[in-house]
């Protein structure tokens, strides 16, 4: 007995004794690395080699069809024989049938008139070559989804493809991925009564509208809701695994999401699904509500669609949501109503991330949100190339350092990498430039949060990642101060 206390006391030591070198040591190691970043953050160029070179985490912002780019598009038309209209370089996949000036893509000869067609293309699906003075950028940005989002899952296995080797180049090691390809051939039995009374009710009467999301659920469950997640995940589990993509050294899951721009039982009866897609525990981990947040109907039904989360969270407790809130600038819409939206998604709604968050500071309970959100720790995830093309917000426009400084977790997210032809990499150098405030250490945390506060589920899954993005940063640390260039004598 004595021996064993003996022993135990010495092995108390001896880790007691490794603690007191290693930890210093780790701290020593950081602060060097923060040095050197300090000594390149100025440099674009070298800036740009270090944050390619960091581990990431997570990109926990962004949607499947505008992060693939333009050019996967033109390749997967290209393979399938897809159509191409030859004067407005609009396309579409093999099935249907189109008159002149459609052509099919075998049609079309390899040669310079290929090449410009191609290029009128990328111009029309993403930022590129963009010319303000003949569009608003925030009207190109979102046409590009109509255009693009129904060759998204006809080459769906091609786009996860390049998603997953972006990221594994970039050292991205999670990527949480909204997609909205619900099977949804169930209706809801026609009942226009409900929809004009949740509009009406929206504004006045919560308990109203939660009545009459009651019986939407009930006869949506009634109606074969569960039949039609079935053969969503079987749809989804198949291109997930045809595509390869879960490995020792990368992962993916899905999140769900709504379009806020639908009527209210059609926004209702997809959330619906979502939340029960994402209660089976599955490659889909969490819930969203996208598309232009100043559109007619979008501002109109944003509390009701508060109230719908608030309903679906109380039915579903442990199902997470990310939310659009706050995608929005001065001049987009009259000032009042860049009062409320934070506040709702965080305070009604319940949101358990924050996407973009961009007009916190015209919100008029702003640093009451801002105290719930830290207190609560519910992250913004920003994304600072889509804010400046979409919103016209950057540099110290924008409310990144907001809410650092209120200790609101802050995530580093791409939002649209292929229509804005960014990768996660230029985000953070884009944060390093434009906010000299931020250290290395800041940065680093902003990554780990990348992971902490993902939606991986179960736990031990979330701390096994979190694990594997500790060492990849000690491998990186090591690395930096083993090749950085060396201080210039004075
Ligand atoms: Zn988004």
């Amino acid at each position: 007995m004595l021996k064993v206390t003996k022993t135990r006391i010495l092995a108390a030591g001896v880790t007691g004794l490794m603690a007191l070198t290693t930890i210093p040591k780790e701290k020593d190691v950081t602060r060097r690395v923060s040095d050197y970043f300090e000594q390149v953050r100025r440099d674009p160029l070298l800036l740009t080699t270090f944050f390619a070179a960091m581990p990431k985490g997570g990109d926990l912002h962004h949607h499947f069809s505008g992060s693939v780019y333009g050019e996967t598009y033109w390749q997967i038309l290209s393979d399938s024989n897809g159509w191409i209209n030859t004067a407005t370089a609009e396309i579409d996949t093999p099935g249907r049938a189109h008159p002149a000036p459609w052509k099919h893509f075998a049609e079309l000869p390899r040669n310079g008139r290929f090449d410009s067609l191609k290029q009128a293309f990328l111009r029309m699906a993403s930022v590129k070559d963009f010319n303000e003075s003949l569009r608003p950028s925030d009207e190109h940005f979102f046409a590009t989804f109509s255009k693009m989002s129904f060759v998204a899952p006809f080459g769906m296995v091609q786009g996860l493809r390049e998603l997953k080797q972006r990221a594994v180049d970039e050292q991205v090691q999670y990527i949480e991925t909204q997609v909205g390809l619900l099977d949804t051939a169930i209706t809801l039995p026609e009942n226009a009564g409900w929809e004009k009374s949740l509009v009406a009710a929206s504004l006045k009467d919560s308990l109203a509208v939660f009545e009459i999301l009651d019986k939407a659920r009930a006869a949506l469950l009634a109606h074969g809701a569960g039949s039609a997640v079935d053969n969503f995940f079987r749809r989804l589990e198949h291109l997930h695994q045809e595509a390869n993509i879960d490995d020792t050294t990368f992962m993916l899951r899905y999140q769900l999401a709504a379009s806020r721009l639908e009527a209210p039982l059609e926004v209702y009866r997809r959330l619906l699904l979502a939340f029960e897609a994402v209660n089976r525990r599955s490659l889909v981990v969490g819930v969203n509500l996208l598309k232009r947040e100043d559109g007619e109907v979008s501002m109109r039904d944003y509390r009701l669609h508060m109230l719908m989360f608030a309903q679906l969270s109380r039915l579903y407790p442990e199902v997470p949501y990310s939310l659009h809130a706050g995608e929005l600038a001065m001049g987009m819409v009259r000032p009042e109503q860049l009062r409320t939206h934070i506040t709702d998604a965080v305070l009604t709604a319940g949101a358990k991330r924050i996407g973009h968050g961009v007009a916190i500071a015209y919100e008029t309970a702003c640093r009451t949100v801002l105290d719930s959100m830290a207190r609560r720790k519910v992250p913004v995830e920003i994304n600072l190339s889509s804010n400046e093309f979409i919103l016209k917000v950057k540099n110290e426009q924008h409310p990144v350092l907001l809410y650092h400084t209120h200790q609101v977790p802050v995530v580093i997210c791409t939002d649209d990498a292929g229509v804005l032809r960014t990768d996660l990499t230029r985000q953070f150098v884009l944060l390093a430039t434009r906010y000299p405030s931020l250290h290395y250490a800041d940065i680093k945390q902003m990554i780990i949060n990348s992971i902490q506060y993902s939606f991986i589920y179960p736990a031990a899954l979330k701390k096994q990642q979190l694990r594997q993005l500790e060492a990849a940063l000690a491998r990186f640390e090591a690395e930096v101060l083993r090749y950085r260039r060396p201080a210039v004598a004075k």
